[in-house]
């Protein structure tokens, strides 16, 4: 009976595996593998993104090996180093350290594996096909307007008190968001509308190393306590919504939030769930939203490309030098999310449920 039972279970599951790989879009086992790399899993929108190209490519008879690092550049070099070895066709990466994956691309190219770049630029390599990403100067650009807008400096109010936050200084993008950002506030620091207390107003000040939201909460603790235990915070310049959560976070324990102390204008990036849901709250004033689906999607159109042997389709082959080549890229339309538009943005595209922000 008991043997009987176990041959029962035993063909039910293979049964169910047979039908995983044919429901998962019939996989041969000599489909192209796909490897994909990933930074880390603490920030929601690098999980939705690798889900989305899994599911896409699996959808199109692909295999995939989609690894995270979390945010260990050794880490992420050898799970690189095991796809080549397993035999990957193609590889997509956002890199941790855009700066530290030239031998192992080199091994890549040995192997005659293309690479693609997602969302983050691979510096000091030849061997970067393509890459997907959003407009990242215009990512910049819309962080500060809505911190302009909301403070009514085009229509001359102020002066006002900003600090300034940027990402990780080993992650090009940060780069970009930073001169994007400061080509729009500048003008207003230099006519004294805004204010910077706390003089910094360098990348290399400001930078925030790994994206690490505890990072920028000490470094805000640090500030309110040396500039403004007198003055008040007006604004502060935030590139991601992890760091925005960080600096709400000592904004509070400093007794922001308060009808005394109102908060500031603080922005963001990625219209994480966390972060959307302390715009309806009235803390975050704004974020960006970059549909990780439409990136998955212009990323999987160029794997398809590069093994085909065919050119992808790009929109700029002129910004993005990284130090040996310009890369040819796709740049995709980010959008600015505060509390006037979530709905129609967030909710009207499908990216969420009105339940998941509500809740
Ligand atoms: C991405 C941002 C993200 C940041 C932190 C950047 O490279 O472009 O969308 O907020 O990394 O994960």
């Amino acid at each position: 009976m008991i043997r009987m039972r176990s041959l029962l279970i035993v063909l039910l599951l293979a049964a169910v595996a047979v039908s995983g790989v044919f429901a998962g879009g019939q996989q041969a086992s000599d489909a192209p593998l796909v490897g994909i790399a990933m930074p880390t899993q603490s920030s929601q929108r690098w999980i939705d993104d690798g889900n989305n190209m899994r599911n896409i490519l699996i959808e199109r008879g692909f295999r995939v090996d989609l690894q995270y690092a979390e945010d260990s550049i050794d880490a992420q070099i050898s799970q690189l180093e095991n796809m080549i070895t397993r035999g990957a066709n193609v590889l997509v990466i956002a890199s941790i350290d855009g700066e530290s994956l030239t031998n192992v691309l080199e091994l890549a190219n040995r192997n005659n594996i293309p690479v693609i770049a997602y969302d983050r630029l691979i510096r000091n390599s030849p061997y970067v096909s393509y890459y997907a990403t959003f407009d990242n100067f215009l990512v910049g650009v819309l962080q500060a307007q809505s911190l302009v807008d909301a403070l009514n400096l085009e229509g001359g109010a102020g002066p006002f008190n900003i600090e300034l936050f940027a990402g990780s200084p080993d992650d090009n993008n940060s780069h970009f968001f930073f001169n994007g950002a400061m080509s729009v506030l500048q003008p207003f620091i230099d006519n004294g509308q805004l204010v910077v207390r706390s003089g910094q107003t360098d990348f290399a000040q400001v930078a925030t190393l790994r994206w690490d939201g505890a990072t920028a909460q000490q470094r805000m603790d640090n500030l309110l306590a040396a500039h403004y235990t007198a003055a008040r915070v007006d604004a502060v310049l935030s590139p991601y919504d992890g760091l925005s959560i960080g600096i709400l976070s000592a904004l509070r324990s400093a007794g922001y939030g308060t009808s005394a102390r109102p908060w500031p204008i603080v922005s963001g990036q990625d219209a994480e769930l966390p972060s959307v849901k302390s715009i309806l709250a009235g803390e975050q004033n704004s974020t960006i939203f970059k549909d990780t689906r439409v990136l998955a999607q212009r990323a999987v159109n160029m794997v398809e490309a590069v093994l085909a042997g065919r050119s992808a389709e790009v929109n700029d082959t002129t910004t993005y030098d990284n130090g040996v080549k310009v890369v040819p890229s796709f740049l995709e339309h980010p959008v600015t999310v505060d509390i006037t538009n979530w709905e129609e943005v967030l909710v009207g595209s499908g990216y969420y449920t009105r339940e998941q922000i509500l809740n």
